[in-house]
């Protein structure tokens, strides 16, 4: 069986919502299909969220009323058939209930995560009914009743396995299958999710359960592309990446798809494609553990990043050095992405500046700390084993004209990353996209 995700935009209105059903039952095999929010939706839980943390429960029901009106014309718009169309009304009043039954009580993260629940439970209500209208015998799964994080917010993989199995038996047999992405409930039986944009790891972490044939993620976009195609002119979808290049580019910029959602997929070795539903017959991008040799694939960018320098004399000859170093982030949680070394010196580069004041002071311990913000990691993906020669000169080189603050390479095979100033990615994406493309 394949497992189908389909993304916010893709079920953004009643006519997406449609054309997805259309998709979903076109070739007549069964599928398993996992649902995010209908884009925007997750957002306004979250602003109807903030109310209610502040207090302000006249701010939150004004928000609810306009997201309670756009879904009453998507109902209106979906549903031809009395019956379901009066089902559906039903489900909706229901959920709406259930957002507003928070106003005048406690609220804290637990409150916020099942209020941001409701997004992927109301997109999959409407596709079951949808889908039922159009003929299609649904099982309709509740990932509440077996998508399950533990204790450090991983995905308990043999709980998931064995609970999804129960659910499918459960449902009997059935043309499709449809369940919400994102939503899970934690170790302690709470609901919980799997971070923003983590329909996609749902979608994964299913297909890994079910030993999928295939798992596909459906976007608005035409696959992976080699460059942003927001910065770029001409970038092009790539067809063919391995598992490595795919994680090192949904990690370091490209926004399609979320970094971790490769993993399970990988320790199944079940194939990932990234498909268009404005443009369903594109093939697409195809991640598997096959590897086009010799091969630059895509460039992507990474922003917000800080960069760190120390140096110290003391780091001459000093083992256990770059430990202590470590440890200051490990023990603020922060993690680091990219790092260069010399006899004198580390520079490290991380992404989350929360505890930025903290970390430098205690580095300071260890030498001269200097920090430079709004730098920009830009990664360049393909088959670049040491011994494939020519490919990192190629990338130096074309970055001439561009001031380069760091540059990493031989962590993996497949990749060479580069630190450079906010204001110079747009030449240096552009320059790597003449020389290497
Ligand atoms: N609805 C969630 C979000 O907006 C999850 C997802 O779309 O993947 O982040
Ligand atoms: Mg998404």
């Amino acid at each position: 069986m394949k497992v189908l995700k389909f993304g916010g935009t893709s079920v953004g209105t009643a006519e997406r919502i449609k054309n997805v059903a259309q998709l979903i039952v076109e070739d007549g095999q069964p599928k398993f299909v996992v649902l995010s929010a209908m884009s925007g939706t997750t957002n306004t839980l979250l602003e109807i969220s903030g109310y209610y943390r502040l207090q302000n429960a006249v701010g939150a029901s004004e928000v609810i009323v306009r997201l309670e009106q756009k879904y009453k014309e998507v109902v209106e718009a979906l549903y031809t058939n009395e019956d379901l169309k009066k089902e559906a009304k039903r489900v909706m009043k229901g959920i709406f209930e259930y957002v507003r039954s928070f106003a005048n009580r406690p609220f804290t993260i637990y409150e916020e995560k099942c209020i941001v629940a409701q997004g992927e439970l109301i997109s999959t209500n409407l596709m079951n009914l949808y889908l039922r209208q159009e003929g299609v015998k649904v099982g309709f799964l509740q990932a509440l009743d077996f998508m399950r994080i533990d204790k450090n917010a991983e995905p308990d993989f043999q709980y998931i396995e064995e609970h999804l199995k129960e659910q499918i038996r459960a449902a009997g047999e059935q043309d499709v299958y449809i369940t919400q992405g994102f939503i899970c409930r934690n170790a302690y039986g709470d609901i919980d999710n799997l971070l923003r944009g983590g329909s996609d790891y749902s979608a994964s972490i299913i297909g890994a359960a079910i030993r999928a044939e295939e798992i596909q993620i459906w976007t608005d976009i035409d696959g992976m592309h080699n460059n942003d195609p927001r910065v770029v002119a001409h970038t092009k979808p790539v067809r063919h990446l391995n598992f490595d290049e795919a994680a090192e580019l949904a990690y370091f910029g490209a926004k399609i798809l979320h970094p971790t959602c490769i993993t399970p997929a990988r320790m199944y070795n079940i194939p990932v494609r990234l498909l268009n539903t404005m443009d369903p017959k594109a093939p697409g991008t195809l991640v598997s553990n096959e590897t086009e040799q010799n091969m630059i694939k895509a460039i992507a960018a990474k922003d917000g990043i800080t960069s760190i320098r120390i140096k110290s004399s003391r780091m001459l000859l000093a083992y256990g050095f770059l430990r202590q170093v470590f440890e200051i982030f490990e023990h603020y949680k922060t993690s680091i992405d990219l790092i260069t070394t010399s006899e004198v010196g580390v520079s490290l580069t991380i992404d989350r500046d929360k505890h930025l004041d903290e970390i430098v002071t205690d580095l300071k311990k260890f030498g001269a700390v200097s920090v430079d913000k709004d730098m920009v990691i830009i990664c360049v993906v393909g088959d670049m084993r040491w011994d494939n020669l020519g490919f990192e000169s190629k990338v130096v080189d074309a970055l001439r004209n561009v001031p380069v603050r760091m540059i990493s390479y031989g962590g993996s095979n497949y990749n060479i990353s580069v630190l450079v100033r906010k204001e110079d990615k747009v030449k240096a994406l552009q320059a790597l996209s003449e020389a290497l493309f």
